[in-house]
């Protein structure tokens, strides 16, 4: 039986087949032979090679030992019948790991490209297809006559020069006073005081993709609006070669009317300082340097600390065009990177407005954490004029400050009463007592803890200044911060079941999952309760809101979530990121009458990813927008860019003008029927007040064609006027993709 699995899942851009396909799930070239054996290897991730000159690696993820050897191969066809395989033989219950197998390429022709994970004695558990490919080499071109060229000791025939990603050692030989030039892309440099001189040779030390800037805009393009500024994030590792006892630089161009307006690094760990070069055919010229780098770090890209941040903003003056480069150097320039390009694209200005009561909550990361204080109230200022209304603390005039609370010793201090005793600390369920969270039916059940807990939100309060608190709990009711399974804890668990004696964490797990679930469910209420008692200790008038996953039986298991504790008792509850229209019923409706916020997420949200970034699309950010209609959370900045901020913008320039009709407007849109056009939550009319609001959703990748029904009572004498545009008369017409259609009743 040959078979195929395949998936589509549009909103998260995934494709993806059960087995590795050639062209589409649709052709059955590489379908398999479907085989019944009892077990598999659990392969995790398998990633290709990236093909270009010299050393590449692809590597498998095997996510659990495997009892017997496996070989792991990898076979190169090429035209001239030539046949190269590598293998990796992996022995008998390794353990679960990342395994990597080099390949090494070095001419530009295509060859045909297979990966296959077998026993050793050949039963075949994963074959990809035979992938055509065609290497990426980047070349460089010596524009002169040179006597001699080495490239990484290799003799260069002819004038193109192959550099491998990373470093590369060039060497030239030349008649003494000639000009010699070379050419990558638009890039030029030639032989200079810059080259060492050795004999007869000069050499050279150059840098190919060696400078991470995260997210990848370089995958694609960076999209900017007018005024609207943009972060950069490099890291600042240093270069693998050549004298860093002075630090080492980071150049920047920007096209004419683009500027860089501040570099700063986090936690007082990188100091940095940025200097403008000038003005040189058309791009303005800066440098970045790094004086306290004073060796090269393999890219750690989970350190967050280690980044910089770069502000750049175009300014009305720019034409559009053009593009960012980047390029690291040692400050001797001995040793230097070949440019880096990110192409431009200009945006619309950014038109958006803060409405005075709903809210657009931007999370920040560690934005409130970098040093440059003047740079970080730049960009908590850039998004004023998105219409954002609140940030991580602490934000600046205009702007709501926000921040979390949660038992993290980073957070909440309860030194004092952890170190009362062994006892106060929670007693895992492997039977270890953890370092600082604590036992949580001591610090909720007795009189001193809760005193203790209260206080402890009051000074947190005072200390953070923040006009909004929110608890961020996603924790499993068999573990995480609450999850205490100390004697104490058991007990008072038997005592409210009617339980002659204490369950064992075992007994609990086999027969009272359900009442333990709920038992928890109830802990992480009262903590919320009490958190937020302190901190309104301290001011009264702080919103104080829960961020969990949605209402359902299996969240209140995974997360410890049941919103239904907690109607009535918080301010304001938080959810995110899908759209799933019964779980966001589901979430709002337990919490009813206190009000609820979804949220968005960008991808790629952790550093670790190197996808190019998505953004929020002016459907998405007005559905969820509409689900609890009195905010929207926004994950997070990092990834934004000039499509984010214009989107943003149009939605939230909309919610300031027709503030009193979204949060107070009655669902009408069965009044006004759709001949065709978007379906389900796409399409929502609001009335309020004599204001009647159509809003049409496309949140397809195709433009998507609308028509009211004309003859529908509601519309008898009345027109139709398109917000955005102001146009009239518009009963039918065309959304674009990610895109929206406002109608005003008139
Ligand atoms: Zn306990």
């Amino acid at each position: 039986c040959r078979f195929l699995v395949g998936r589509i899942e549009k909103r998260s851009s995934e494709t993806s087949a059960w087995q590795h396909v050639g062209r589409a799930f649709h052709f059955d070239d590489d379908w398999s032979t479907l085989r019944f054996v009892d077990q598999v290897p659990a392969v995790g991730c398998l990633v290709p090679p990236e093909f270009r000159s010299s050393q590449n690696v692809s590597s498998l993820t095997l996510n659990q030992p495997w009892p017997m050897p496996l070989r792991w191969q990898q076979q190169r066809y090429h035209k001239n019948n030539a046949f190269v395989a590598e293998k990796v033989d992996i022995p008998a219950n390794a353990p679960a790991q990342r395994w990597e197998m080099p390949t090494t390429l070095t001419d530009q022709e295509s060859f045909a490209f297979q990966l296959i994970l077998s026993s050793t004695t050949g039963d075949i558990f994963l074959a990809t297809p035979r992938y055509t490919v065609k290497p990426h080499f980047a070349e460089l071109t010596c524009l002169d006559q040179a006597t001699a060229i080495r490239c990484n000791g290799q003799p260069v025939k002819g004038s193109n020069i192959v550099l491998q990603p990373g470093t590369n050692h060039l060497e030239v030989e030349v008649p003494a006073g000639q000009k010699l030039r070379f050419e990558i892309g638009s890039h030029r440099f030639e032989l200079d005081d810059t080259w060492e001189q050795k004999g007869d040779a000069h050499h050279k030390t150059l840098f190919l993709d060696q400078t991470v800037l995260w997210p990848n805009w370089k995958a694609q393009a960076l999209h900017l609006c007018p005024d609207q500024g943009q972060q950069l994030l490099f890291w600042p590792n240093g270069l693998p070669e050549g004298d860093l006892a002075n630090g080492y630089k980071l150049f920047l161009e920007v096209p004419d009317g683009c500027e860089l307006r501040g570099a700063s690094g986090y936690y007082k760990r990188q100091k940095v300082e940025l200097k403008e070069i000038g003005l040189i055919d058309g791009y303005r010229h800066y440098e970045l340097l790094f004086p306290g780098v004073k060796k090269y770090t393999e890219a750690t890209l989970g350190q967050l600390h280690r980044w910089c941040a770069v502000l750049l903003m175009p300014t009305t003056r720019w034409n559009g065009n053009g593009e960012l480069r980047f390029h690291a150097a040692t400050p001797d320039l001995k040793a230097q990177e070949i440019p880096q390009c990110v192409p431009l694209v200009a945006m619309p200005p950014v038109n958006g407005r803060q409405p005075k009561k709903i809210l657009f909550q931007l999370w920040t990361g560690w934005l409130r954490t970098m040093d440059d204080i003047s740079l970080r109230d730049q960009i908590y200022a850039s998004y004023i004029p998105a219409g954002i209304t609140e940030a991580g603390a602490p934000a600046i005039a205009g702007l709501t400050a926000f921040n979390i609370i949660n038992l993290e010793n980073w957070n909440l201090d309860l030194k004092n009463w952890l170190a009362r005793g062994e006892d106060y600390r929670q007693l895992q369920m492997n039977g270890k007592r953890h370092s600082y969270y604590p036992c949580s039916g001591r610090l909720l059940y007795t009189p001193e803890g809760r005193e203790t807990l209260v206080q402890a939100a009051k000074v947190w309060q005072e200390k953070r200044q923040v006009d909004h608190c929110n608890l961020d709990f996603e924790g499993s009711v068999w573990g995480w911060c609450l999850g205490c399974f100390c004697p104490l804890c058991l007990k008072q668990f038997a005592d409210a079941h009617q339980l002659k004696a204490s369950p064992t964490p075992e007994q609990l797990k086999n027969n009272y999952e359900k009442e333990w679930t709920a038992w928890m469910n109830k802990k992480m209420a009262d903590l919320a309760v009490l958190l937020q008692e302190g901190v309104k200790r301290a001011r009264p008038d702080v919103v104080f809101s829960v961020y969990s996953a949605y209402q359902s039986e299996e969240f209140k298991r995974r997360y410890g979530i049941d919103w239904e504790l907690l109607r009535g008792k918080i301010d304001l509850g938080m959810c995110g990121y899908g759209y799933d229209a019964k779980l966001l019923q589901a979430t709002k409706q337990a919490l009813a009458p206190t009000p609820m916020v979804s949220g968005i997420i960008i991808q790629p949200y952790q550093s670790k990813f190197a996808t190019y970034p998505s953004f929020w699309s002016q459907a998405e950010i007005l559905k969820h927008l509409l689900v609890g209609r009195v905010g929207l959370l926004l994950y997070e900045y990092h990834s934004m860019d000039g499509r984010s901020f214009y989107n943003l913008g149009e939605i939230t320039r909309l919610a300031a003008d027709y503030e009193e009709l979204i949060l107070k407007g009655e669902r009408v849109e069965a009044e006004f029927p759709l001949l065709k056009g978007p379906k389900g939550d796409n399409y929502q009319a609001l009335r309020h007040a004599g204001q009647t609001m159509l809003m049409l959703m496309n949140r397809s990748r195709q433009p998507t064609a609308y028509q009211l029904d004309a003859t529908a009572p509601a519309l008898a004498g009345k027109s139709l006027r398109d917000y955005y545009t102001g146009q009239t008369g518009v009963m039918a017409g065309n959304i674009a993709s990610g895109g929206i259609r406002v109608l005003l009743l008139e």
